[in-house]
């Protein structure tokens, strides 16, 4: 059951070089041939591995996504990296807004919200991720807490080409799983916020093979963004085959 378009994404983070990033897609491809259509599946990667995929990719299921896009087109910004960058590579979606960004590199609600219009003005879609901490869930605010990322992460942001990505911090990396059916209330809490009730919300946080299942069984989960289990080929297949 779904309420918007079905994407699995994986999120690779910082792994694998170019000669793993081929070999994982040679599997990949190998068990997702017979994948039902209606299922997208992204692969967010490293800006190293961007090049020799889209080539790789070309034509094929699977599609491509980056892990952060700069508000700016060009200029002097170290590190970061631009759209037409990005878009000549058929890169089709971008991460913004994940916690380890966040916490570790200073991102925040309003560089999120600017990464968002960029993604959007270069034809990319954006992939906003929103989610609480343990401390804030322990106090009651992850509701609030999430909505405030929202409506900032969210100004003057066209709702048609836009991916929600709820990653409860707690869960990201840690094994320990948001319970499926409170994944699904804080969704649909999220899509409450939005003005398109049709965008795509997927869950984040320990997804494994052994979990999607009841993950995608329920009502407004409409996909999944997978670390951990996205780094090897037949787990991630497991996840986009799910039942
Ligand atoms: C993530 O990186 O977005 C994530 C959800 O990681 P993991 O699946 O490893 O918890």
């Amino acid at each position: 059951m779904a309420v918007g378009k079905i994407i699995i994404a994986g999120n690779w983070k910082m792994h694998k070089t170019q000669a793993e990033a081929l070999e994982f897609l040679t599997v990949l491809k190998s068990k997702v041939e017979e994948t039902d259509e209606a299922r997208e599946i992204v692969l967010c990667v490293p800006f190293t591995t961007l090049s020799i995929l889209s080539k790789s990719l070309h034509g094929g299921k699977v599609r491509l996504g980056a892990q952060n896009i700069h508000w700016e087109d060009k200029g002097a910004y170290t590190g970061e990296i631009s759209g037409p960058m990005l878009t000549e590579l058929s890169v089709d979606y971008v991460v913004i807004g994940h916690s380890e960004r966040r916490q570790y590199f200073g991102e925040t609600d309003e560089t999120a919200n600017l990464r968002v219009i960029t993604a959007q003005r270069h034809g990319l879609t954006p992939i906003l991720c929103v989610g609480e901490t343990k401390q804030q869930r322990d106090a009651g605010e992850a509701e609030s807490v999430i909505i405030k990322q929202l409506q900032k992460g969210l100004v003057n942001v066209d709702q048609s080409k836009l991916v929600i990505a709820y990653e409860p911090i707690w869960a990201i990396g840690t094994g320990d799983t948001c319970d499926a059916t409170e994944a699904n209330r804080i969704i649909r809490v999220i899509r409450d916020q939005l003005s398109n009730k049709n965008v795509t919300i997927q869950y984040g946080g320990s997804v494994k093979p052994n979990n999607i299942d009841e993950i995608m069984a329920q009502s407004d989960i409409d996909g999944a963004l997978v670390g951990g289990a996205s780094l090897d080929p037949v787990s991630f297949a497991r996840i986009v085959n799910y039942q």
